[in-house]
């Protein structure tokens, strides 16, 4: 059993010890089988949410009424959430409904795959009553039970089918394709959020490759915000190596680019996502930069941050490998410039104003503006003494 099993084993314990059944549910029990580094250690028990957080001491109401409470434990957290079946589906959405019930197997039944719905014991023993290990051990995405039917009770799962296929490499069982291609327009009532949230993930998967173009052939793509009109950009884009980006910023921005969203609508294209207000500023900025040149004043005015992630992009589209190298000289020219912003600057909006005798004005700015270029540039020192001469030489604003 892996160490990240064996730290949440008191908790399982704890349960056990209460009379309930417990186990370890869902991804983690997958990525232990397929020997891949473990995420969240889920937890699923038949106790029903009061019983758990009477038995822990600290834990979270984290939706309570879906049956999930958060335990901490030492230095972690664990969902420990309620067998439950999940009925009246409502509009293709989550349930609206959940009931608890005491039996793992049924529990196991409402999960989306077969690889995502296996069980392990105390004792490290795998529960697999729908076959995941075998579609593990031939690579397969297939659903529990008839997927058509998981697809309309949640259409998400579409979408989830295609991000595991990125993530593991695998490849959609022949059924589960079929009844996405059937299914599709089902992920129109899906909200933004959890798309978008799938969506990321099939991006930074290391087969984003075959995913964006599983999601093309399938016709999904049709359903996910600003994709309708760009099924042949979306082709392109598969190519992208997206995995090698490290922020959300950098993922959005080559996508915009790839997409070829100009930049009046990257704006649009990104509130369609519902991303926070701080990444769509970020993605379009790195978009923004990297259609110029290298000069000392795009350097300047992109920021080290957007420079370098849009100079990871533009190597990546070239040679779908990282050039640390490159990337060391991009750093080097822009630590080399003679200011980092206005604030280097060794005169003020203050000094223009005793130096020119002048009431405050729109001119004030200006000037900073030009001197800001010229010390950006190298055609002037940044020193005091320096502006103030160059200033004499200049018409009086
Ligand atoms: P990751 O490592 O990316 O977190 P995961 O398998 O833990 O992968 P989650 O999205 O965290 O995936 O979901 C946890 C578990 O809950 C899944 O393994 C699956 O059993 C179940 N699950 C999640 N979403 C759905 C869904 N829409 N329909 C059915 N079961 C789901
Ligand atoms: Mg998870």
């Amino acid at each position: 059993m892996e160490q990240d099993f064996i730290k949440a084993l008191p908790v399982l314990r704890t349960l056990i010890e209460a009379g309930h059944q417990a186990y370890f549910v869902g991804g983690a029990v997958r990525d232990s089988y397929m020997k891949r580094t473990i995420g969240d250690v889920d937890i699923a028990t038949d106790a029903a949410p009061d019983q758990v957080e009477r038995l822990f001491k600290r834990t979270v109401d984290v939706g309570k009424e879906h049956g999930t409470i958060i335990v901490l434990w030492e230095d972690d957290t664990y969902e420990v959430t309620t067998f439950r079946t999940e009925s009246a589906y409502e509009d293709y959405r989550r349930p609206s409904e959940v009931h608890f019930i005491t039996s793992l197997e049924e529990d196991l039944k409402r999960r989306d795959l077969t690889i995502n719905a296996m069980a392990m014991t105390a004792d490290g023993q795998v529960l697999d009553y729908f076959g995941g290990k075998k579609d593990i051990d031939q690579q397969l995405i297939r659903t529990v039970g008839k997927p058509e039917d998981r697809f309309q009770e949640d259409a998400l799962r579409m979408l989830r089918a295609v991000r595991f296929m990125s993530q593991l490499g695998f490849t959609l069982s022949k059924e589960t394709e079929e009844a996405i291609i059937k299914e599709k327009t089902l992920l129109s009532h899906v909200s933004v959020e959890r798309k978008t949230i799938e969506f990321e993930k099939l991006l930074l998967g290391k087969a984003s490759r075959e995913a964006i173009q599983m999601l093309v052939h399938t016709g999904l793509y049709k359903e996910l915000p600003g994709f309708y009109h760009k099924r042949e950009n979306l082709l392109t884009a598969s190519e992208f190596p997206f995995s090698f980006l490290t922020s959300r910023e950098e993922l959005w921005a080559a996508l915009l680019i790839d997409l070829q969203i100009e930049l009046k609508d990257a704006m649009l294209f990104l509130k369609a996502w519902k991303l926070p207000g701080k990444v769509m500023k970020e993605a379009a900025h790195i978009a923004d930069t990297f259609g110029q040149s290298l000069d000392a004043m795009s350097m300047y005015k992109a920021g080290e941050k957007a420079l370098l992630s849009a100079v990871k992009i533009s190597m990546l589209r070239q040679t779908k490998q990282l050039n640390g190298e490159r990337l060391k000289e991009v750093r080097e020219a822009y630590q080399s410039l003679p200011i980092k912003s206005l604030k280097d600057l060794a005169i003020t909006g203050r000094d223009l104003l005793a130096l020119r005798n002048q009431p405050a004005g729109k001119w004030v700015s200006e000037e900073l503006q030009r001197i800001e270029q010229a010390v950006v540039t190298g055609k002037l020192s940044n020193q005091k003494k320096h502006i103030e001469e160059w200033l004499k030489t200049c018409d009086q604003p």
